[in-house]
């Protein structure tokens, strides 16, 4: 070392205690001097490592580089440099250092050392690597959820906090053009060609999808129309979902629009198809019912034959039966069911409908019990109520088992009048209870015990009672039988 003792000392205690690795490189690369803190950082003592040179404790990937550099300065081009590069841990670990060296020169201009000193900065690559793979990884996430975004055969749209579009994919805007012909504006709630199911009845702003989604709600399988011909429009369902933070706080609202217009078209052709049908069959079969009620009433019939004609009439009756559900089903399909109110007495309505039951509960064993008072006035639809109650009473003798009991009660409840069907027969589950409402549904048990059926009963009930303004509930028990309960607005008759 070159410099007074002073200056030598000082040189040494700094060298000693600075937290920073330093060494005195010679020209060739040999490790002049080493302080603790290279050692700690290699995991050498500093004289070991005084023993080698650079090169040795170098990543041989960041060797060229180094060596270069060194070049470079020994070549007169630079005085010193700065070099982020890979060293080896005596353990065989990668040490990251931050390099600063800087070339000392004799007064005669000849090379004499290198003064280097190394920051371990180890930690900060490692996060720096960390974040890079994250970001990849993020990247590659981004990538392969834009293409699902783009590709999936399903409008999607985002809508932000303040209801304006954010973001939707290509199909979504193709679709867009049917309801706005005119153009959007980017704002949930714009009224256009969007009709509700009926397919007349054009949408408020609060039943549009996009304006329910940005006021928060979220829902399923929402259907409408759009489109103003209606021989070219498409029918859609919707799905909204509300869009939040890690934290939970709103960020908006994600929508889902399922094209269904075959579907749709395909229903509506089925609706078409059955009520036709059930138009054609009702004609000749009604024919068929006047003969046989003609010939029935023959005195002069041989016993036999008259017996084979009660069967006939049965069975034609039977079929009288499922055509008029048909065609009671295709009308319910065309919107509102049209009533014909009339000032009825509901006690007696009821009252022949479970004499008319009784020879059908006696042939399957099942007791019926009527608890109705008097009289009870009221207005409604005296064939359709008539129906309700034929249908719900044919069930529940259908659905019991010999020795069982049907309960019939009709009482006013306040401003309502409530008809109660109580059996004691097989029940319906839990999971089926919701559905014995819908159109052609039959239970698991009706199937397997081959219990003949339409599933169009309780469709048709249902209807009815809901175009009377009232409502229909079910309580039942696998095993231990059902009570369906009618409630209607009474209005005096
Ligand atoms: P259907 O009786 O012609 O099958 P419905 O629409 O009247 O059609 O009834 C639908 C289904 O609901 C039936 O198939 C049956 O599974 C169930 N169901 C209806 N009424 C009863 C009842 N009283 N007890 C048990 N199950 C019933």
């Amino acid at each position: 070392m070159q410099g007074s003792s002073d200056g030598s000392d000082l040189w040494n205690l700094t060298l000693q205690h600075s937290p920073i690795g330093m060494a005195l490189v010679a020209p060739d690369g040999r490790l002049l001097r080493v302080n603790p803190a290279m050692g700690d950082m290699l995991g050498y003592d500093a004289e070991q490592l005084a023993q080698g040179g650079f090169q040795e404790i170098t990543h041989p990937n960041d060797l060229a580089g180094d060596l270069a550099m060194v070049q470079r300065c020994l070549d007169g081009d630079i005085d010193s440099f700065r070099l982020r590069k890979r060293y080896l841990h005596r353990d065989g670990h990668v040490v990251w250092g931050d390099l600063s060296a800087a070339l000392v020169r004799g007064t005669d201009g000849r090379p004499l050392h290198f003064i280097s000193q190394i920051l371990d900065v180890t930690e900060a690559e490692e996060q720096r690597a960390r974040l890079t793979s994250t970001n990849a990884e993020l990247e590659r996430e981004r990538q392969a959820l834009e293409a699902i975004f783009e590709t999936v055969g399903v409008g999607l749209l985002l809508i932000g906090r303040d209801g304006r579009y954010e973001r939707m994919n290509r199909r979504h805007h193709e679709t867009m053009r049917q309801p706005f012909p005119d153009g959007h504006d980017g704002v949930a709630g714009q009224l256009g060609h969007v009709y509700r199911l009926d397919g007349q009845t054009l949408m408020t702003r609060d039943e549009m999808p996009s304006y329910r989604a940005a006021q928060g709600e979220e829902f399923d399988d929402y259907a409408y129309w759009v489109g103003d011909d209606p021989l070219t429009r498409s029918a859609y369902s919707t799905s909204a979902r509300q869009v939040r933070s890690a934290s939970g706080e709103k960020l908006g609202a994600a929508l889902a629009y399922q094209d269904i217009t075959d579907l749709m078209r395909a229903m509506q052709v089925k609706d078409e198809f059955v009520s036709s049908v059930s138009h054609e069959l009702r004609t000749p079969l009604t024919s068929v019912l006047g003969y046989l009620e003609i010939i029935g009433g023959r005195e002069d019939l041989p016993a036999d034959v008259a017996a084979q004609l009660r069967v006939v009439r049965r069975n034609a009756s039977r079929l009288e039966t499922l055509v008029s559900d048909l065609l009671h089903v295709g009308e319910l399909g065309e919107g509102q069911l049209p009533l014909h109110r009339d000032a009825v007495d509901l006690a007696a309505l009821v009252r022949h409908a479970v004499e008319a039951a009784r020879a059908l509960a006696a042939n399957a064993d099942v007791t019926l019990e009527l608890d109705a008072p008097e009289h009870l006035g009221a207005l409604l639809d005296e064939q359709r109520v008539r129906q309700v109650v034929d249908n719900l009473l044919s069930n529940a003798v259908k659905y019991s088992r010999p020795g069982g009991s049907v309960h019939v009660t009709l009482r006013r409840v306040e401003e309502t009048v409530e008809l109660e069907v109580r059996d004691t027969g097989i029940g319906i589950a839990p999971a089926e209870a919701a559905q014995v409402f819908e159109r052609f549904f039959r239970g698991g048990e009706a199937l397997q015990n081959q219990i003949p059926g339409t599933g169009l009963g309780l469709n048709i009930v249902s209807s009815i009672v809901a175009a009377h303004g009232g409502e229909v509930t079910l309580d039942s028990e696998v095993g231990r039988g059902s009570t369906f309960r009618v409630t209607l607005p009474h209005r005096d008759g």
